[in-house]
């Protein structure tokens, strides 16, 4: 017997174009899909959710984010790029042991769906096969929407001109944890860019990712040695740019290069928050809209930025705004970016840059039924006005009241469902003290 979920009386976001804002509507869910949409539909044998006084979202999309370091939050709130990597890549990645993997994944993907993301994308390095296991067991016990990016060993052997080939292990991961594409969880490949390897190895990791049917995730073109200056440019001389590929950061592709970007068909996933503490440079918004490529919005790591999506779209909103301040001090100040603009990003935009457009990213008929009340009545977001306006200008990860994904409601009424906060406390601290012992970092 099929499951019937109404959503009844909110106030509907949709970001579907053709169905806008809808005020005060209703949406339908059967199963894991979202059946119909529209004023007053008959509630029959649904079970009812009373959606009055919140705002109606798709669940976010984060393309980016190292999930299993949410063992260590906060250890590097203020660092630079260079410190974090030394600090991740020396000591706390090889102090990760499998079992850690899982529960840093399964802590990570609680902490986004709790401020409403639905869908992520885990850019995950795998010491070992048990690594990879672990990681992808975290995410699939959380019950988000997530692309599992397979990574490589975090040794400096695999970063400065490597000439190791992305471990095998991808073709037993995909033949085992991912054999169907439509599942809630689906596979990438995480790989390094040109100058992080030589020549030979990106043509070998793309050709793996061609074979394998997968899409590419790859951190390019930021302030960090081991690089080329552009390596958009290399990819695209070896004739590896395409539809397939995300390419993360990308704070000093130049206009030629973000136009190989636009030409291939290739995405871009930004961590507006991280890119500014951390000096990967600035995110190049204004120029990447231009061109016709969206800069999709990730949070990347929680050892530096928090974990939400507000963040992101209240940085990235400024930040684009901030793009348009001419030089001159009496020039005019015509910005042209908007909250609807950054909530796109977050939403529909990211999903398409994960090729899950037409699953995810809007509320839409057929789509899945990821889904988020924002609440619009707390002391923080009243009184009900702009929606978009209230969900990227005021809200919090406090007001999510509901987030369901494919139709199953992990959070409702402003808590997780199902999940023992008391005995994960408890493992994360455990977790996180022989951490940073093993790391030789110490206590906090
Ligand atoms: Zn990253």
């Amino acid at each position: 017997m099929s499951r019937r979920l109404l959503i009844q009386g909110g106030h509907l976001v949709t970001m579907d174009p053709d169905l806008g804002d809808l005020p005060r509507a209703d949406i339908l869910v059967v199963d894991d899909r979202i059946a119909a949409i529209g004023p007053e539909l008959p509630a029959d044998d649904a079970e009812v959710v009373d959606a009055a006084g919140t705002v109606v979202i798709p669940g976010f999309v984060d393309t980016h984010r190292h999930t299993y370091q949410s063992l260590v939050r906060a250890l590097l709130p203020s660092c630079t790029l260079g410190e974090f990597m030394g600090t991740i890549f020396n000591s706390v990645a090889p102090a990760y042991t499998p079992e850690f993997m899982r529960l840093g994944n399964h802590l990570g993907a609680l902490d986004a769906l709790d401020s409403g993301i639905t869908t992520m994308v885990d850019w995950s390095p795998s010491e070992t096969p048990e690594h990879a296991d672990g990681a992808i067991e975290g995410l699939r016990s959380a019950g988000i929407r997530a692309m599992y990016a397979h990574g490589m060993p975090a040794g400096g052997q695999w970063w400065y001109r490597s000439e190791l080939n992305h471990p095998a292990d991808a073709r037993r991961i995909r033949a085992e944890h991912f054999a169907s594409d439509d599942s809630l969880l689906t596979m990438a490949l995480a790989l390094r860019q040109p100058g992080n390897v030589v020549d030979a190895v990106a043509t070998h990791d793309w050709n793996l990712s061609r074979e394998l049917g997968v899409r590419v995730s790859v951190h390019t073109a930021m302030r960090s040695g081991g690089a080329t200056g552009s390596p958009i440019r290399e990819l695209h001389r070896l004739g590896l740019l395409g539809p397939n590929t995300t390419f993360i950061h990308c704070t000093t592709t130049s206009d030629e290069e973000i136009a190989m970007i636009a030409d291939s068909g290739g995405s871009v996933s930004i961590a507006p928050y991280v890119e500014m503490v951390m000096g990967h440079g600035l995110p190049r918004i204004t120029a990447m809209l231009a061109h016709g490529v969206p800069p999709t919005l990730s949070v990347d790591t929680v050892t530096t930025s928090p974990g939400d999506m507000f963040t992101q779209l209240r940085t990235a909103l400024a930040l684009g705004r901030a793009e348009a301040l001419p030089a001159d001090p009496e020039g005019a100040f015509t910005p042209t970016l908007t909250h609807r603009d950054v909530l796109r990003l977050a939403t529909i935009d990211g999903a398409a840059a994960c090729g899950l457009d037409s699953r995810t990213g809007s509320l839409t008929p057929g789509k899945a039924a990821d889904i988020v009340l924002v609440r619009a009545d707390t002391i923080r977001t009243l009184p009900l006005r702009d929606p978009a306006g209230i969900v990227v200008s005021c809200a919090d990860r406090a007001d999510v009241d509901t987030v369901l994904v494919a139709g199953v409601p992990r959070k409702r009424a402003g808590r997780l469902v199902g999940v023992d906060l008391a005995r994960l406390r408890e493992q994360a601290a455990t977790a996180h003290e022989a951490i940073l012992a093993s790391a030789g970092l110490g206590a906090a």
